[in-house]
């Protein structure tokens, strides 16, 4: 499945805030976008007019900029994201908050949720490479499903990695309430689906349903 190779920092700096794509540096004074970073940094959106076209803040604007914030934060490109928010929009319930539940309960999110990966990019890498087992079958799918009752094991031979374990030691992340980890961390189950209040992405998902809805 294709995904996006580019420089990562240059989407934070066109929305405008940190997106966390980079793992331990995101919280260290080298993240460009940081108010305390010690780099030399434009505060203006990446390209060629970035800094010369004064754009005005228009409803579509706003709208547009919440879902490329979404898309970019999950590592979604704009068809597979597209598709998610149709099959949402499909189903009984609020749209956007279903849009988040399917972003939350990918495969690559759950790893990264985990703790295993310093970022998503790097928890979708330990999946494409067959390391993430789901009820105790291999799944190399970053886009995987999980349902609530399903068991998230890294494999054995994958503990002891340098990646994993610094990530585990260093981030310190726990896990949020809707997973419960088990052997000491290297297993997570999903006990439910997350509700809104669990998802602690600062996504305006509204935006996201009025711009595609249009
Ligand atoms: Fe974004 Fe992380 Fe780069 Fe900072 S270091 S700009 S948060 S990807």
């Amino acid at each position: 499945m294709a995904r996006y190779t580019g420089p990562v920092c240059r989407l934070c700096r066109r929305e405008r805030t940190k997106l966390f794509l980079k793992g331990e540096r995101c919280f260290s004074t080298k993240c460009p976008v940081s108010e305390n970073s010690d780099r030399q940094t434009r505060a203006y959106p990446p390209g060629m007019h970035g800094n010369s076209r004064q754009r005005q803040g228009s409803e579509y604007l706003t709208q547009l900029r919440e879902k490329q914030k979404a898309r970019r934060i999950y590592g979604l490109l704009e068809k597979q994201f597209r598709n998610l928010y149709e099959e949402a929009s499909r189903r009984p319930g609020i749209t956007g908050t279903t849009l988040l539940q399917f972003l939350e309960l990918r495969l690559d999110n759950v790893a990264y949720r985990a703790g295993w990966g310093a970022s998503r990019a790097q928890a979708r890498q330990f999946v494409l490479h067959g390391h993430v087992t789901v009820n105790g079958r291999r799944v190399t799918i970053p886009s995987f499903r999980c349902r609530p009752g399903d068991v998230v094991e890294l494999k054995n031979a994958t503990r002891e990695n340098f990646n994993v374990v610094r990530n585990r030691d260093v981030l310190d992340r726990t896990v949020p309430g809707w997973l419960e980890a088990g052997d000491n961390g290297f297993n997570v189950t999903v006990r439910v689906v997350p509700v809104r209040e669990q998802i602690d992405e600062s996504i305006h998902e509204q935006l996201i349903v009025e711009l595609y809805s249009k």
